[in-house]
């Protein structure tokens, strides 16, 4: 994969060229940094991935704990069997907000910092890539922690080509989680609405986990929050606890998820778009 080829400068969008050992823009002159052979084409590289809002700091106990006692996930994610087909059809693909050692076939990795497994530090409202790049784009669960999200699609756009696809997943009915920050949720109707502004055509949707995850997580973390009485630590530990009690709810999602109405409190959605 020859990156350099797609490779723009966000500033700009102008070509970028080799200098020392990083790299500047032809056109406006901005230098960026390159770091064991990631391009940083932003302003601000994120540090460290975990730097979550509200979230608990845990020890090296904590995380020893959390191993061998932590609770399964409350949702039954489930991706679509066009996820795969995206992907197999796909020449070059952006993943924005890959976060680390996510890797498909032929993606380029991008994310705020310089995780392992990303290709190019840079921000989804500000795209280092050259117009009509790519061929598909991948949102996985990142518009909620974007506080711009019409910013993000209407980038992802224009680096697409024309009848290039995207796959966007969102929680709806979904815990706050911060990662590093978490600013909101849509409805199956308000992605496609989001969607068509920027230009797509819907082409398909669905749910990644239903009806059951919802009410899975959601005793989880109402009985933990009943219970812990303001503490941070009995928080976490019930979560664990509640966790293991409620997590067999979400199966039901193998029927649930299939049904008509299964949006209505859908755990997180998904829709794929095609660029007109
Ligand atoms: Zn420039």
């Amino acid at each position: 994969m020859n990156l350099q080829k797609v490779l723009a400068c966000p500033a700009c969008r102008k070509k970028l060229v080799e200098k020392g050992k990083g790299l500047q823009c032809n056109n406006c002159k901005k230098g960026y940094g390159v770091d064991r052979g990631v391009p940083l084409l932003i302003r601000e590289v994120l540090k460290g991935e975990d730097q979550a809002v509200g979230s608990l700091r845990v020890g090296r106990w904590g995380k020893v704990l959390r191993d061998l006692f932590g609770a399964p996930q409350a949702n039954l994610v489930r991706k679509p069997r066009i996820f795969g087909e995206l992907i197999e059809g796909s020449k070059l693909t952006l993943n924005i907000g890959s976060s680390s050692e996510k890797k498909y076939e032929r993606t380029v990795n991008l994310d705020l910092g310089a995780f392992p497994g990303v290709d190019v530090v840079g921000d989804g409202k500000k795209l280092p890539f050259k117009d009509r790049s790519f061929d598909l784009v991948l949102l996985e669960s990142v518009l909620e922690h974007v506080d711009a999200p019409e910013e993000v699609l209407a980038e992802a756009s224009r680096v697409l080509k024309k009848g290039g696809k995207i796959y966007v997943s969102i929680p709806f009915m979904f815990v706050f989680h911060g990662s590093p920050n978490d600013f909101g949720r849509l409805t199956r109707e308000g992605l496609r609405a989001r969607l068509e502004r920027a230009g797509f055509s819907v082409r398909d949707r669905g749910l990644l986990s239903g009806p059951g995850s919802t009410l899975s997580q959601t005793l989880r973390y109402f009985f933990a929050t009943l219970l812990c009485f303001g503490s941070q630590t009995l928080y976490s530990v019930w979560l664990h606890v509640f966790g293991w009690l409620t997590f067999w709810i979400r199966y039901f999602d193998l029927v649930l998820s299939g049904l008509g109405n299964a949006h209505v409190m859908g755990n997180v959605g998904y829709v794929v778009g095609v660029k007109k």
